[in-house]
């Protein structure tokens, strides 16, 4: 283009002030401010100035489609970060996807307990000062038979509370088939540095025997601890001593047994054929003398570090200078205790704590949403693609139960009029995105994670990625 035409067209380009005249500006304004209006308007101008100088551009630009690119603009710099997405991975517990959802009455719980004051900290009956814990500590009593409790931010933070208080500048053994790495690289061994506690490791990778233990109790002896290895399986030629024989001897030597029970489970989910995870109330009932586990794992909660046991233990917990530091939030309190209480009715916990719901969602129900997706998603690709209803495995996640998969059904997209690659990224950047994965040249939901409400939702996500890649 001749030097004079693009002069020419950056000498038509409207003056900022012109353009925040414009109807479509003050609309802008009213939602946004004057300021962040104009200083879009000013970068929309500016990218159109280089689009031709560059020659990129070479015919005059509207004043509607500039105020376009700027509302586009805002839009982008201000759509939240933290959004909702429909989970079709089939992973239940996916830590990248915020782990557990919660039950319609934590919900509520923490909304009346977050619009206005509340009395976290003060005994009502009394009107003097009250205990934050006092809320939650009643009701994980009554479920897991122990005999005091507190809850810190999450299970990281108990891990290192108790080894701090029980087990600084003294020993603490742990059997090597048990020095485990959880994601976000959180290892036993780096905890137990951290909190002053000396790691003592008996035993072998596959094989801890009570008198590897045993042998390994002095004077400077805090704990045993045990530590549920979450995340993998051992399996094969394998022994720990059961858990009511481990604190047996552990008593005689007059040493505490604290277990590290990572997802801490108070539903025994082995009766719905899944895994072989120990229950809470199990260990307390083996005689352990504290546990911790999360809140946000199996149990289903807000994300939070339960700590429960003997009282002696409990109380000198409580008044250590790092449980302040690790304190939990009202709102985590509020959906905690909310969850909790649902665990009395053990039916309204399976349907209304969304984890355990997922996690024993029925063959033929999973069936019927997965063929009511499949018809929706048959109608968006028109005959562009296969879609079909497959048999598959769902995963629990967020490191419990490695080895046990949860047969499920999957509706799988071959062929799409774009690449599954293509597809799979469009579908993370619509309005409402879907998270699915590619597996033997197919994309797949995996309908467990996908609530039934969430079904038309992501037919239209779908509909909206496809209408973008044209
Ligand atoms: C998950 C897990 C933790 C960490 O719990 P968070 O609540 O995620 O901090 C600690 N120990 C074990 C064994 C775990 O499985």
């Amino acid at each position: 283009m001749p030097a004079e035409a693009k002069t020419d067209l950056l000498r038509k380009l409207p003056a900022v002030h012109r353009l925040l005249d414009h109807p479509a500006s003050r609309r802008l304004i009213e939602s946004y401010s004057h300021d962040l209006v104009s200083e879009a308007i000013a970068h929309t101008v500016s990218e159109v100035r280089k689009e031709i100088l560059s020659g990129r551009r070479t015919s005059e630009i509207a004043e509607e489609e500039l105020l376009d690119a700027a509302e586009q603009y805002l839009r982008q710099q201000f759509q939240p970060h933290f959004r909702r997405v429909i989970n079709a991975t089939g992973v239940v517990l996916h830590t990248n996807l915020g782990r557990a959802p919660l039950a319609e009455t934590a919900l509520e719980a923490i909304e009346r307990t977050a619009r206005g004051y509340s009395n976290l900290e003060l005994n009502l009956s009394t009107g003097e000062r009250g205990s934050r814990y006092d809320h939650v500590e009643e009701l994980i009593c009554r479920l897991t038979g122990a005999e005091a409790a507190l809850v810190v931010n999450n299970n990281a933070a108990a891990v290192l509370l108790v080894l701090r208080e029980l087990a600084k500048g003294k020993k603490v053994i742990v059997s090597r088939g048990q020095l485990v790495e959880i994601g976000g690289s959180f290892r036993v061994s780096e905890v137990m540095k951290e909190s002053g506690a000396l790691l003592v490791e008996v035993g072998t990778t596959n094989k801890t025997h009570e008198r590897d233990y045993e042998q390994a109790i002095d004077e400077e002896t805090a704990l045993i601890m045990r530590a549920h290895t979450s995340n993998f399986r051992i399996v094969g030629f394998t022994y720990q001593p059961p858990l009511a024989e481990l604190v047996a001897l552990a008593h005689r030597h007059g040493v505490p047994v604290y277990e590290d029970l990572g997802s801490g489970s108070l539903i025994d989910l082995r009766k719905f054929g899944i895994g072989d995870e120990p229950t809470v109330g199990a260990s307390i009932a083996a005689g352990v003398d504290v546990v911790s586990f999360s809140g946000d794992k199996l149990l289903g909660g807000a994300q939070a570090g339960i700590i429960a046991g003997k009282a002696e233990y409990i109380r000198r917990i409580k008044k250590n200078q790092l449980t302040r530091a690790l304190r939990v939030d009202k709102l985590t309190l509020a959906a905690l205790e909310a969850t909790l209480l649902l665990y009395f009715d053990e039916k309204r916990a399976l349907n209304e704590i969304p984890t355990l719901y997922l996690l024993t969602r029925q063959k033929e129900e999973l069936h019927r949403q997965a063929e009511r997706l499949a018809e929706g998603l048959r109608a968006v690709f028109q005959d562009k693609a296969a879609v079909e209803v497959v048999e598959g495995m769902s995963q629990v996640g967020g490191g419990s139960l490695p080895t046990e998969d949860l047969p499920t059904y999957l509706v799988a997209v071959k062929t799409a009029p774009f690449s599954l690659n293509v597809l799979e990224h469009a579908l993370r950047h619509v309005e409402l995105p879907v998270m699915t994965t590619i597996r033997k040249e197919a994309l797949l939901f995996d309908v467990r994670t996908i609530f039934p409400r969430e079904i038309d939702e992501c037919i239209n996500s779908v509909r909206e990625a496809c209408k973008r890649l044209g």
